[in-house]
């Protein structure tokens, strides 16, 4: 064996170029686990497009946050002028306006990235956001997003279907989990390996499963029913159906424990972005205790998420992190590592490595 032994010269001549040709060639890979978390749910800008640049929002990253899955919003808030004269909205509640699919957000992500280097750009995760998911053209558009900016998504969304005050105010044909237009999207996501999070309420706001806890949330089968008819397609379902006033029923936890217990939803995560969940999860010690049990329970199904929009410093990006501080309390050492650290990159890692894989086997027709 021993003449098989080199001299540590020599090896060190070998391993260099190694570690050189991993560095270079595997970026996507980056371990975090120096970092606080990774953010699984970001929007870089608001309801009208507006948002600091992505490298005045690194600083805000700084040596807290990792990774980031980064998007605009596909929503753009009118102003309409008869609805709101000279005031200005900035935001989807402050005007009766309506809101519009708005497809160039897919292009300013995209460019935004391509202002990065190499470096940077391996601690985000693009997403594509803007389409209509009414429409049975929305998987068209996602394809032509990845042929025009090849190398640079991973994954669609957030986007939304059923949305406390917000899907109400689109005009045009009403969101469904029923539509075949998201079937369509499903469908190709799951052919490129696309991971996607999908913004869909689990109940209607003021619900009476709160009053009564017999009664079936009003969306609970019909996105059961769309998770099941799309086995091979990663989704991460958003703050795990909760929004600022569809509030947890009692049976809420249950109700979630039942579809991560279920392996037909194993390809099913959920996220605990946003403050107006992190509200619920931190409201009480009993509250963030029964949480943390169900998270420890099903340690590899839930993702760290900000849900930061738009953020104008470093302590408003991290509002949300440190908010959830009784929960990193609560749950164990390597649970809490997973949430905020690990289950992201395991995720998103395998994300990329196959829509890269997708997009050389795909070569575009728009790009030489
Ligand atoms: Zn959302």
């Amino acid at each position: 064996m021993k003449k098989f032994l080199l001299p540590s010269a020599q090896r060190m001549q070998i391993v260099a170029p190694i570690t050189f040709l991993l560095f270079v060639s595997a970026p996507a890979c980056s371990q975090t686990n120096n970092y606080e978390f990774n953010d699984s749910h970001f929007h870089l800008t608001n309801n009208i497009q507006e948002g600091p640049n992505i490298h005045e929002f690194l600083n805000m990253m700084g040596t807290k946050a990792g990774r980031v899955a980064i998007f605009g919003v596909p929503l753009q808030q009118q102003w309409s002028n008869r609805t709101d004269g000279d005031r200005a909205p900035t935001y989807y509640l402050h005007s009766d306006a309506p809101l519009y699919y708005y497809s160039f957000t897919d292009a300013s992500i995209a460019m935004a990235y391509r202002s990065l280097t190499k470096e940077q750009q391996a601690r985000f995760d693009p997403m594509i956001t803007g389409f209509n998911p009414t429409d049975m053209y929305a998987a068209d558009h996602i394809r032509r997003v990845l042929d025009t900016f090849p190398g640079v998504f991973t994954g669609i969304g957030e986007f939304v279907v059923h949305k406390e005050f917000v899907t109400a105010k689109i005009p045009g044909e009403v969101a469904s989990l029923r539509n075949p237009a998201l079937d369509r999207v499903l469908d190709f996501a799951a052919e490129v390996g696309l991971i996607v999070i999908l913004h869909n309420d689990i109940d209607i706001p003021f619900a009476s499963t709160v009053t009564k806890p017999d009664t079936e949330p009003a969306y609970l089968n019909e996105i059961k029913a769309l998770f099941k008819r799309h086995p091979n397609t990663t989704i991460i379902w958003a703050h795990t159906g909760l929004g600022r006033i569809v509030v947890p029923a009692t049976k809420h936890l249950a109700l979630i424990e039942a579809i991560l217990r279920d392996p037909d939803f194993r390809n099913v995560y959920t996220d605990i972005s946003w403050d107006e969940v992190a509200k619920y999860i931190v409201a009480t010690p009993e509250a963030t205790k029964q949480w943390a049990d169900l998270i420890q329970r099903y340690p590899d199904r839930f993702l760290f998420g900000t849900d930061s929009a738009a953020p104008t410093d470093q302590s408003k990006y991290l509002k949300v992190f440190y908010q959830y501080d009784p929960l990193w309390k609560a749950l164990d050492p390597e649970t809490s590592r997973r949430v905020r650290l690990s289950n992201f990159e395991r995720l998103f890692d395998e994300a990329r490595r196959r829509v890269r894989t997708w997009e050389s086997t795909h070569k575009s027709a728009l790009t030489p």
